[in-house]
């Protein structure tokens, strides 16, 4: 690693919606421009680190520091965008630091796309999107990732069974067991199914198995808790069919 990317990379890492070429100019909005220009106090000639969600990580010099707005013109990219592997998470929405939880891990494991789905079961029927959406963009930014999951509105199991895509295995994990899930052949395109913490009821459970698209697979003869559940899973899943 060269001595400039050394100390870029300590430096603070933001996730933009502008195109990044060279030569760019970024402005950035208020509360990121708060965070640089007022928490990290960042100053004209500082480096930054910029990502948008495909044009890889680009360092970019602070051109100048304003109350309301910070900025930044980009100079070299600093790193490749990431290939995501097109695995979704397809998981029961959870209460409020569990689902945080959740939503930073999920990212930092590379998730193509966090799809909350609401079961007969479900405790949570209105996360809030807005504030999970910036969680993952924070567990971006600060993973390194160069891409941030999508995250579209939940939908109830039966609609998502119901426009389920022909093509994309749906590893259902089922604590009543199934393949264990490293033996289960669901390469990409793929999505895991995570029951909620009082698990799917009996008649979701024979729905699901019953479609055409359904991998049930366990995770081991331990019940697991939903959260650590769907981390365990996209791990697995990662380490056979991602970048492991
Ligand atoms: N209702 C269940 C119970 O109380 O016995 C537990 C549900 S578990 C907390 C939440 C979800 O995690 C389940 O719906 C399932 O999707 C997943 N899960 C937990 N342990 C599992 C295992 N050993 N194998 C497969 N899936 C598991």
């Amino acid at each position: 690693m060269s001595e400039e990317d050394r100390s870029l990379s300590t430096t603070p890492r933001l996730f933009v919606r502008d195109a990044l070429a060279h030569g760019a100019q970024i402005t950035l909005d208020q509360p990121q421009s708060h965070y640089l220009g007022s928490v990290m106090r960042r100053q004209p000639g500082d480096m930054v680190r910029l990502f948008n969600g495909h044009d890889g990580e680009w360092a970019a010099r602070v051109s100048a520091v304003a109350k309301k707005a910070v900025m930044l013109v980009a100079e070299r990219q600093s790193g490749r965008q990431e290939q995501v592997p097109n695995l979704w998470l397809c998981a029961a929405p959870l209460k409020k630091g569990r689902i945080d939880w959740l939503v930073e891990k999920a990212c930092e494991l590379g998730v193509a796309r966090l799809q909350l789905v609401t079961t007969q079961r479900t405790v949570v029927d209105k996360p809030n999107l807005e504030r999970l959406g910036a969680h993952l963009v924070e567990a971006a930014e600060q993973s390194g990732r160069t891409a941030v999951p999508d995250l579209p509105e939940p939908v109830t199991l039966d609609r998502l069974l119901k426009n389920w895509p022909a093509d994309r295995a749906l590893i259902f994990a089922d604590e009543t067991g199934g393949t264990p899930l490293a033996e289960a052949k669901a390469p990409a395109p793929a999505a895991i199914l995570i029951g909620p913490e009082g698990g799917f009821t009996v008649q979701e459970r024979e729905t699901i198995r019953a479609h055409p698209a359904a991998v049930p697979v366990s995770l081991g003869p331990r019940i697991l808790r939903a959260d650590t559940a769907a981390l365990a899973a996209v791990a697995v899943w990662q380490a056979i069919n991602g970048q492991g």
